[in-house]
């Protein structure tokens, strides 16, 4: 090796020794920042699509239940039994809606470095009555569709918030500031939906699957449903039967339903309806916000069902 060969073999392995170095330093510093920010695994999209609002850059959020998939069937897998115990803030529902996270996973996990929030709890829930025919007997049930209204999604969200200030109390004022701008987003809508519903001619909707009843209860209207509120039901042709005579003596031709669950029960409404009326009926959408879709988020979602209420409210 000459003079020349041996500098440049001597600079080669110096820049791939500041390399390795720097890479080395890079990736701590990005595992340091990660590691510096809280997690927060929630069960379903409204409540990790809160938690993302307040905690911004400061949190984590992983949510289990995948966008836009059926909440009331869904089992976890052990890979997400491994990411609930390496949280430090777990936020689910409550209200029987994900029943599994305390059947499945609190049960098996060590708790006490963590806060779990269960976001429901203390809220006015509205009891439900359901026949079970293979148990025999009555069942009481709450609705769990609580984060369809406005009003109490706010008291939901506000029980993450405070889970986040206790746990990370550091980064008080930021998560507060970011509450504050999220609480008065559910206020405006919240008022919003009680003035604009103020002015409606009809009182009934016909829904697919019963998820507004907070909606309904709140701001003064009754809905129907094809199904119940576990939405795993299978329903009888006398079900069809007695909604399309409803329909018919309210004189009310419009059928809600989640893009998300199937459309062939609001499909027959409208047939069964046009059938028996020469009205035209029509099928407007009424999401349960189980994810971001149609490119709108949970706040879009909220103003459309509005938009699409006032229509068939005739507000
Ligand atoms: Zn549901």
């Amino acid at each position: 090796m000459n003079k020349r060969q041996k500098i440049f073999v001597t600079a080669a392995i110096i820049i791939v020794l500041a390399s390795v170095v720097a890479t080395a330093s890079y990736s701590n510093l990005q595992e340091e920042m990660e590691v510096d920010k809280l997690k927060i695994v929630a069960t379903f999209y409204p409540l990790a699509f809160f938690a993302q609002q307040i905690g911004g850059e400061e949190v984590t959020v992983k949510q289990l239940i995948p966008d836009n998939t059926e909440v009331h069937n869904w089992q976890p897998a052990f890979a997400d039994i491994l990411a609930v115990d390496e949280a430090d803030v777990i936020v689910y529902n409550g209200a029987s809606l994900d029943h599994w996270f305390e059947d499945d996973i609190l049960s098996i996990i060590d708790s006490s470095d963590k806060i779990i929030v269960e976001t429901a709890e203390g809220l006015e829930l509205l009891e439900t009555e359901t026949e079970h025919a293979d148990e025999h007997e009555h069942e009481e049930l709450y609705d769990p569709h609580t984060w369809i209204s406005p009003f109490l999604a706010k008291q939901q969200a506000q029980k993450i918030y405070e889970a986040l200030i206790q746990k990370d109390p550091t980064h008080m004022d930021y998560y507060t500031e970011r509450w504050q701008t999220l609480q008065e987003r559910f206020e405006e809508l919240d008022n919003n939906y009680l003035s604009e519903l103020s002015t409606k001619k009809k009182e009934k909707i016909f829904v697919t699957h019963s998820a507004f009843g907070y909606l309904a209860d709140r701001y003064s209207f009754k809905q129907y449903g094809v199904i119940g509120i576990s939405a795993d039901e299978q329903p009888s042709a006398s079900v069809y039967a007695n909604l399309v005579q409803i329909m018919i003596k309210h004189e009310t031709y419009m059928v809600y339903v989640d893009p998300v669950y199937p459309q062939e029960s609001a499909q027959t409404l409208k047939n069964d309806l046009e059938t028996l009326t020469d009205q035209n009926v029509q099928i407007l959408k009424l999401y349960i916000m189980l994810g971001s879709i149609d490119g709108v988020d949970y706040f879009g979602q909220q103003e459309k069902n509005l938009e699409n209420l006032k229509i068939g409210l005739e507000a």
